[in-house]
């Protein structure tokens, strides 16, 4: 036997047993993103680098060391992309989606970036996230973070908590950066390897370190929230005041800054405390700068991602069960089988919603009646030679009690129609 073919470590398959619970995340996400306005956007996994390097930042952990890049036949220098919301943008300046107009936005799909595996943490991961695009806010600031409170809502989902913090403009945050160097640069010798990097070329992300020990001197640093410009500090008033009146609950978390660099202003983080380390399940922010950056007219917005696998493993619990077949069709006989396909077929077009599973491959009856058992399906039918003479099918229930008995075509018809029914009801 040749050796297994081994699956890349951090990438995982997603199994019939759990994809129910995914397709009920996305149709709810779908509904809610519809009931805002929110239209679909489709775009490429693979991005030209420098897409990434300009907009999330070159030093940051993502651009540094956690993207999939390579150079194709062509000798371009190409990315899988390790979020969204710059290819969004880029693809709305490339196809002139906002051009004098506003956008909004949402789109899922798999993300890339070379972590280290563990639960929660993944190498593909899958997004679903949104983007509007033309606005200042805050308006719109809170009507994201509403949508996703409504998600929440819809999927059953009680216990998240929402973390808010302001970054301010470039032009506070660099005023705020300084004091935050002079106050680091005090403390040079309780950081760690990765801080004293960031001292120099990003001392924000400090603020974001994972690293425990340093957690006590990141708690006593400069807080951002008390350095903004005054225009910050009303848009972030009227977030607040804005979520305040829909009865939206949140903690201001000075010390959130997100891991990219394009941020400004309004940043924030939907967490749990199920996941262990994995703690943020969404998070998003305003990005005022980033289209310009990426060569686009100046123009406002904000969004937000969600991580699948973790909303996924949070659901899990309340999720719909996995949507098994209504019945199984067992031919027995040569007759039968050549039959069963074509009886099959019209089923299906005579019993909308109907799920069928047509036994396949023979065997004893025995043998099928046990799949058939094991299907999870509520009815067998069954098709021999006597039934197929008589124009019948003879129905046994798998489930619970009930008697068998030989059917016509209409009967059969009317009652899985009936099973169909209920399961709607
Ligand atoms: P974290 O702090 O957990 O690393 P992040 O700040 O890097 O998250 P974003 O880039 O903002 O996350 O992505 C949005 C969401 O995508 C996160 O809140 C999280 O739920 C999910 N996510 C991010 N990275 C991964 C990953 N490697 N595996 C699974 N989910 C992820
Ligand atoms: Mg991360």
């Amino acid at each position: 036997m040749a050796a297994a073919i081994q699956p890349v470590r951090g990438m995982n398959d997603i199994l019939p047993d759990v994809t129910p619970t995914w397709q009920w995340v996305e149709r709810t996400a779908q509904a809610v993103f519809a009931a805002y306005g929110y239209r679909e956007l489709r775009m490429p996994l693979v991005e030209r680098t420098e897409l990434f390097s300009r907009s999330i930042g070159e030093v940051t952990d993502i651009v540094e060391k956690e993207m999939y890049s390579f150079t194709d036949r062509n000798g371009d220098r190409l990315s899988l992309r390790p979020e969204a919301t710059a290819s969004c943008v880029r693809a709305a300046i490339s196809n002139g989606l906002i051009h004098n107009q506003q956008q909004r936005l949402w789109y899922a799909g798999p993300m890339f970036r070379y972590e280290r595996p563990q639960k929660g943490r993944y190498r593909q991961f899958h997004q679903v996230g949104a983007e509007a695009l033309g606005f200042a806010g805050p308006d719109v600031d809170a009507e994201l973070i509403l949508m996703s409170a409504r998600l929440w809502q819809a999927l059953g989902l009680q216990d998240l908590q929402l973390e808010l913090n302001s970054l301010g403009t470039p032009a506070s945050r660099r005023d705020y950066r300084a004091l935050l160097v002079e106050y680091f640069m005090a403390h040079r010798d309780a950081l760690d390897e990765d801080s004293v990097r960031r001292l120099e070329q990003n001392p924000l992300r400090i603020l974001d370190s994972k690293n425990p020990e340093m957690r006590a001197l990141i708690a006593a640093a400069p807080v951002i929230t008390d350095h903004l410009d005054a225009e910050s500090a009303v848009h972030f008033e009227q977030l607040k005041a804005a979520l305040d009146a829909a009865g939206v609950s949140y903690r201001v978390n000075p010390r959130l800054v997100r891991g990219l660099d394009y941020y400004s202003r309004t940043v924030f983080e939907w967490l749990t405390d199920r996941l262990g380390a994995q703690a943020a399940v969404c998070s998003g922010g305003r990005y005022d700068g980033l289209v310009e950056q990426l060569g686009g007219r100046p123009t406002p917005a904000i969004g937000w991602a969600l991580g699948m696998e973790r909303l996924v493993e949070l659901v899990l619990d309340g999720a719909p069960a996995a949507r098994v077949a209504h019945a199984y069709l067992v031919p027995v006989g040569d007759a039968a089988q050549a039959a069963a396909l074509a009886m099959a077929e019209t089923l299906r077009d005579h019993v909308p919603g109907l799920r069928l599973q047509t036994h396949c491959g023979g065997g004893s009856l025995k043998a099928a009646m046990k799949k058939a058992d094991r299907s999870g399906a509520t009815l067998a039918l069954i098709l021999g030679d006597d039934e197929l003479a008589a124009g019948q099918v003879r129905v046994k229930p798998l489930r619970g009690d009930g008697e068998q008995a030989a059917l016509d075509p209409a009967q059969l018809r009317g009652q899985l129609a009936a099973l169909v029914g209920a399961e709607q009801a």
